[in-house]
C-alpha cells in the first residue's frame, strides 16, 4: 500500500514535468508569454518536492524539506497568474509562503512532519485561491479560458486543504476511505496539470487573437477606434436604438485649420494635438459611447441613450475642454480649436445618412467661423437647415 502511494506521487511528478516541458515549448512559440516561465518553474519545483517526499516514504520517513520545494509551486503559480493578468507581484508576497514553510521546517523537529504538512497545505491553498481570483476577477483580457484556469486553481486549492485530515490519520488507517481520498486527490492533481497546460495554451492563443483584433480595430496614433470599426460599432448601436425606440446622437468633430498647425509647429506637434484631442474627448464620454478617428483630423462619437440636446451639450463640453487644453501644446502656443456637427437620427435612418447630416452641420460650423458646435435639423423639416448654435 505504501509503495502505491509512492508510485502515485512519482506519477504526479512525471505529469508535472511533462506539463512543464509542454509549456516551455509553447513559450518558444509565443515569446511574449514570458510569465509562463514562472508556471514552468512551478511545475518543476512541484515534481522536485514530490519526489523528495516520496523518496523518504520508501523508508517510512518524511523528508520535510520536500515541503519547501513543494511550496514554491503555488507561490510561482500565483506569480505567473498575476503577471499573466498584468498585476503586481511583490517579492515579499512570493517569498512569504515558502518562507513560512521553511521556518516550520527549521523550527519543528523532522518527526513533526504533520504540522509542517499543514503549514504547507494552508500556504498552497492561499496562493492557489488568490491565483483563481486573479484569473476570474482581475483578468487583463476577457478570455474564455480564464474561467477554466480559475476553476483548476480552485480545485487544486481544495485538494491541498483535503490533505490536512489525511495527515492525522495513522498509516494503519490506509483503509478504504483514506485510500479513496488519496486517489481523488491524485486524480485532481492530474486534472490540474493536464488541464492547466491545455487552458494556458488556449488562453495564450485567445489573447493573441484578441490582440490582433484590437490592433485591427484601433487607430495607431490615438489608440481609439479606426474608421472601419467605428462605423461597424456605431451602426450596430444605431440598430439597437431603433429597435428599443431609445434616442441616440452622433457628433462629428473636425480640428480647425489643422494644416496651419502642422505647417507652423511641425507634424510632431500636430500628432500630439490629435492624441490630446482623443484623450480630452475620452474623458467626457461614457463607457457605452462609441468614439473613433474617422479621418486625418476628423473624429466621431456615437452616443446611445442621448438625445439631440444631450449630444449638443456634450460636444460643447468637449469643444471648451479642447480649446482650454489646446492653448499650449508641447509648450508652444498652438491655440488648437475644433468645430463639431451634431445630429440625432430619425426612426429607421441609416448611419450614413446621420453622418451626412452631422457633416452638413459641421460644414456650416466651419463656414460660420469655426470653433463652434452646430446641428442641422434640415432633413426633419424638408427645408433649409435650421441651425442651433450652442457656442
Ligand atoms: P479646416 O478648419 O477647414 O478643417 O482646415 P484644416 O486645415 O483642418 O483642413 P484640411 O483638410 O485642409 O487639412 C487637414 C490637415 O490634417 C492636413 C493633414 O496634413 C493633416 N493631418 C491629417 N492626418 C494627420 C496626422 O495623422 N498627423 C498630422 N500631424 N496631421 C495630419
Ligand atoms: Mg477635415
Ligand atoms: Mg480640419
Amino acid at each position: 500500500m505504501q509503495l502505491d502511494v509512492v508510485t502515485m506521487m512519482v506519477m504526479a511528478a512525471f505529469v508535472a514535468v511533462v506539463s512543464g516541458v509542454l509549456l516551455l515549448v509553447a513559450r518558444f512559440q509565443y515569446r511574449e508569454m514570458t510569465p509562463l516561465l514562472g508556471w514552468v518553474a512551478a511545475n518543476f519545483f512541484f515534481a522536485g518536492g514530490l519526489l523528495r517526499l516520496a523518496s523518504g516514504l520508501d523508508e517510512s520517513v518524511v523528508l520535510v524539506d520536500g515541503y519547501v520545494l513543494l511550496s514554491l509551486h503555488p507561490a510561482l503559480l500565483w506569480t505567473s497568474a498575476r503577471l499573466l493578468n498584468e498585476r503586481a507581484t511583490p517579492v515579499s508576497v512570493v517569498m512569504a509562503g515558502p518562507g513560512a514553510v521553511l521556518l516550520a521546517v527549521l523550527a519543528l523537529p523532522p518527526q513533526a512532519s504533520d504540522p509542517i504538512g499543514v503549514v504547507h497545505a494552508v500556504v498552497a491553498a492561499s496562493y492557489l485561491a488568490t491565483a483563481a481570483y486573479a484569473f476570474a476577477f482581475q483578468a487583463s483580457q476577457p478570455l474564455r479560458a480564464r474561467w477554466a484556469l480559475a476553476a483548476l486553481c480552485l480545485g487544486q486549492a481544495a485538494a491541498a486543504l483535503a490533505t490536512i485530515p489525511l495527515l492525522y490519520l495513522p498509516p494503519a488507517a490506509l483503509q478504504p476511505f483514506v485510500w479513496w481520498a488519496l486517489k481523488m486527490i491524485q486524480f485532481e492533481v492530474l486534472i490540474f496539470f493536464i488541464g492547466s497546460t491545455i487552458f494556458l495554451v488556449a488562453a495564450i492563443r485567445e489573447s493573441r487573437e484578441l490582440g490582433h483584433k484590437l490592433k485591427a480595430e484601433t487607430d495607431g496614433l490615438t489608440g481609439i477606434l479606426n474608421r472601419r470599426s467605428f462605423m461597424e460599432k456605431a451602426a450596430r448601436s444605431l440598430r439597437r436604438c431603433h429597435q428599443d425606440g431609445t434616442p441616440c446622437a452622433l457628433i462629428v468633430f473636425d480640428l480647425d485649420r489643422f494644416k496651419v498647425v502642422n505647417d507652423t509647429y511641425g507634424h510632431a506637434i500636430g500628432d500630439m494635438t490629435l492624441t490630446m484631442f482623443a484623450q480630452t474627448a475620452g474623458r467626457d464620454l461614457r463607457p457605452g459611447d462609441i468614439f473613433g478617428r474617422i479621418g486625418g483630423e476628423e473624429f466621431a462619437a456615437f452616443l446611445p441613450q442621448t438625445d439631440l440636446a444631450g449630444g449638443l451639450a456634450l460636444a460643447e463640453r468637449i469643444r471648451l475642454a479642447f480649446a482650454r487644453e489646446g492653448r499650449q501644446i508641447g509648450r508652444l502656443p498652438v491655440g488648437a480649436t475644433l468645430s463639431a456637427g451634431v445630429s440625432a437620427p430619425l426612426e429607421a435612418q441609416t448611419l450614413e445618412s446621420v453622418m451626412e447630416n452631422a457633416d452638413a452641420a459641421l460644414y456650416l460650423a466651419k463656414a460660420a467661423g469655426r470653433n463652434r458646435v452646430l446641428t442641422s435639423e434640415a432633413p426633419r423639416h424638408g427645408g433649409a437647415p435650421v441651425l442651433a448654435q450652442v457656442a
